[in-house]
């Protein structure tokens, strides 16, 4: 398994920001994984970095990085899929196969792993509609286990596995027969409203960067404290979306964590709501830690 010591984590992120982690692994089967998970003092385990902010600094923390991780078969219409599997490519497996339901993972590089602890949702479907179950490592038990839809907790970018210390290893989905032309359909349509409001993945991002407020939308209310193109040093608010915060030009983690919080403090000074980052932050550097916790109260 590879292992690499003050790795530059930049290009393992869709944002293109990071600089020295201390130790990461890369383990390549469910086994390994498990390995690592049993044996190793680690930090935090990451999937396809999509949603995650790394400080340009050093980061003294190893991380675990499930994306050479890439087992899925199909039965039918069952779909068995390991944590490190990215939403693309199994929405295509699907549409070659007439199956409906994971025709908005054709939009965003998120792992298994990290879908189902944020609960990815988009264009009216989420992954809590087909998952049935899946094997999860319980750290504080040490011991595998079997979570069905009920012991998930999924709610709104949300589910058991964020809140408690568990890790994703595999899951089975059931998946809904269809037309092709209607499932090629959606995903055409899904594709064409990305590249229409989104920078998809032509400029470093994260896709949304704060939650929706409970009935709301943050991008609503950033787009009425006029941020679009807003900038700190080489990160934008993104023109077409307000919730979208691109790196434009070499960005490093404080441009954006600096411009984060300017949208958080506009929106709370002009609305009293305050709105919560839906990235995480990695990193172990004070200032970014300190604006990071003002807005993570
Ligand atoms: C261009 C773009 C568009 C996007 N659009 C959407 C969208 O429409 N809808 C949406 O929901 N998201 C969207 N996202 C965000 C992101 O893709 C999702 O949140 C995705 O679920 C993150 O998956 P990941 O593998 O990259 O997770 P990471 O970023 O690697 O990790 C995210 C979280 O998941 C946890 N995690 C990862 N793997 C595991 C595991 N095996 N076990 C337990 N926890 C784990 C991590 O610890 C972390 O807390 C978008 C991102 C981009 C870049």
């Amino acid at each position: 398994m590879l292992r690499i010591n003050d790795y530059i984590i930049k290009n393992e992120s869709t944002f293109r920001i990071g600089g020295a982690v201390q130790e990461v692994f890369f383990p390549e089967s469910i086994d390994e994984l498990l390995v690592l998970l049993k044996q190793k003092n680690y930090d935090i385990v990451l999937g396809n970095c999509s949603n995650v902010l790394f400080s340009s600094q050093k980061i003294n923390k190893t991380i675990i990085l499930t994306k050479k991780i890439n087992n899925f078969t199909f039965d039918g219409n069952k779909l068995y899929v390991s944590c490190g599997v990215r939403g693309p490519i199994i929405s295509n497996e699907c549409l070659k196969r007439n199956l409906t339901g994971f025709e908005f993972l054709i939009g965003f590089p998120g792992s298994f792993g990290g879908m189902i602890a944020m609960n990815a949702s988009a264009h009216g479907q989420s992954i809590s509609d087909t998952f049935i179950k899946a094997e999860i490592y319980n750290v504080d038990k040490k011991k595998v286990q079997i979570f069905t839809k009920s012991d998930m907790n999924f709610s709104y970018r949300n589910s058991i596995i964020k809140d408690k210390n568990f890790i994703v290893l595999n899951a089975e989905f059931e998946l809904k027969n269809g037309e092709f032309d209607k499932i090629k359909d959606i995903m055409d349509r899904n594709k064409s409203f990305r590249t229409q409001n989104q920078p998809g993945l032509t400029y470093g991002n994260a896709g949304s960067i704060f939650k929706n407020p409970i009935n709301d939308s943050a991008g609503r209310l950033l787009d009425l404290c006029e941020l679009k193109g807003c900038k700190s040093g080489g990160a934008m608010v993104f023109e077409k979306h307000a919730n979208i915060i691109i790196n434009y030009n070499n960005a490093t983690s404080l441009d954006v964590i600096q411009l984060m919080h300017k949208m958080y403090s506009k929106v709370k000074e002009k609305y009293t709501i305050e709105l919560e980052p839906e990235i995480i932050y990695v990193g172990s550097d004070k200032t970014e830690n300190m604006l990071w916790k003002e807005m993570k109260k």
